[in-house]
């Protein structure tokens, strides 16, 4: 999720510039004053606590807001993000903010401050007041609400810089320009974040090549368990040693193993633009093994890619690989072949099935040959990136 919030003095060009944001970015938005002045007009028991206060030119109370800012939140749960605009005013809605994001597993992404002097803001807002129709936008109020704003709001600034996301903006400049320069900040947040694939596909499916092959083109980190384990075992390590005699005695390599490998590989790949997780997650314990470990290196799961190939096509090419170099050593039998197509289907298609409820599949033709499933599948990378940015 990318959430923004746009900060700044009434008349900064917040609801300006959220219009460009909502836009460009397809965010939810969040706007405190067009939520309560819609409460007023419909005469609501939060509209009447709220009234006289806003006419003042003063703060409604958080507890109404907390109200409105949960409940607009719960009723959008599949939005791409949110755009907060006048929201958070107050100290204690910065602390309702980061928990309410905390709750839906996501954070603010940033704050955006327009900086405009007083001045600017009582001439631009008493412009407005010509044509807004809003009891607020008159000179004495104005100035009660500026007050309000240096009294109240601007030290909310300070959490946000000790969280290291805010960023000022000149809020005196041209709209164009000001919404060039929130665009670069956005972009920027954006090019931080990773871009993760799941690849799936039975055995034979052809995800491994695609996989290495797709994480080549577009840089990303190739995670494959099976490759992992065998450097480990390869290079003697501690963890290597363990799962050699678990080989030897013919058992599972349990998901403690497993989990450290992938963490390590999380942890070793700084500065990379994303992951393509190849064979794991193979269950749906595994699945929410990865969910916790994206998260806490602050991502997510990007797109979930599944390669379909019909059983016979898969069989023909396991029982070809069966006879060349690069047979592994789980294709030597036709029992191991089955065995292994078995596992796919009970254990790893509910892991499909599971996420192509949270975030849709993209299902990809794979009987064809190398190149032209290459083809469909860097399509299908090409439009989860754009549709990210
Ligand atoms: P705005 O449309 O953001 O300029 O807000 C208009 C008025 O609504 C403000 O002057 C406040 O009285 C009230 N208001 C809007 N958002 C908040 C908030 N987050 N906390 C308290 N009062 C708010």
């Amino acid at each position: 999720m990318l959430n923004i919030a746009l900060f700044g003095p009434p008349g900064a060009g917040k609801g300006t510039q959220s219009e460009f944001l909502i836009k460009k970015y397809k965010l939810y938005y969040i706007s405190t004053g067009d939520i309560l002045r819609k409460e007023i007009t419909q005469k609501t028991e939060l509209g009447l606590q709220a009234k006289s206060i806003i006419e003042a030119g003063g703060l409604a109370p958080d507890e109404i807001i907390v109200q409105i800012i949960e409940k607009t939140i719960k009723e959008n749960p599949d939005s791409k993000g949110f755009l907060f605009d006048g929201f958070p005013r107050t100290y204690i809605q910065a602390y309702i903010l980061e928990g309410l994001m905390i709750k839906l597993n996501t954070s603010l992404s940033c704050l955006i401050s327009l900086e405009v002097d007083e001045e600017e803001s009582v001439k631009r807002l008493l412009i407005r007041g010509e044509t807004s129709g809003r009891k607020d936008d008159n000179e004495i109020v104005i100035r009660n609400r500026l007050k309000e704003y240096d009294d109240k709001t601007r030290p909310v600034l300070q959490f946000y810089k000790e969280r290291g996301i805010y960023i000022s903006v000149n809020g005196k400049q041209k709209i164009e320009k000001v919404s060039q320069d929130i665009d670069a900040i956005v972009q920027n947040e954006l090019s931080k974040r990773l871009f993760n694939i799941v690849l799936f596909g039975y055995p034979g499916s052809g995800r491994g090549s695609q996989g290495k092959a797709l994480a080549k083109k577009y840089d990303l980190e190739f995670v494959a368990t099976g490759p992992m384990l065998d450097q480990e075992i390869k290079e003697q390590t501690a963890i290597g040693k363990q799962i050699k005699s678990l080989y030897e005695s013919g058992q599972l390599v349990p998901d403690q193993l497993v989990v450290q490998l992938i963490e390590k590989k999380l942890e070793k790949s700084k500065g990379v633009k994303g992951f393509i997780f190849k064979g794991f997650p193979r269950t749906l314990v595994q699945s929410y093994i990865l969910d916790g470990l994206l998260k806490k290196h602050g991502s997510s799961i990007s797109m979930v890619i599944d390669i379909e190939v019909p059983t016979l096509e898969l069989i023909r090419r396991l029982d070809a690989r069966s006879k060349t170099d690069s047979c592994m050593p789980y294709d030597t039998s036709t029992a191991k072949i089955v065995k292994r197509l078995q596992e796919h289907e009970t254990k790893t298609v509910p892991v499909i099935e599971k996420y192509n409820q949270l975030h849709g599949i993209t299902k990809i033709d794979g009987h064809s040959h190398f190149d032209e499933v290459f083809k469909l599948v860097s399509k299908e990378v090409e439009n989860g990136m754009k549709s990210m940015r």
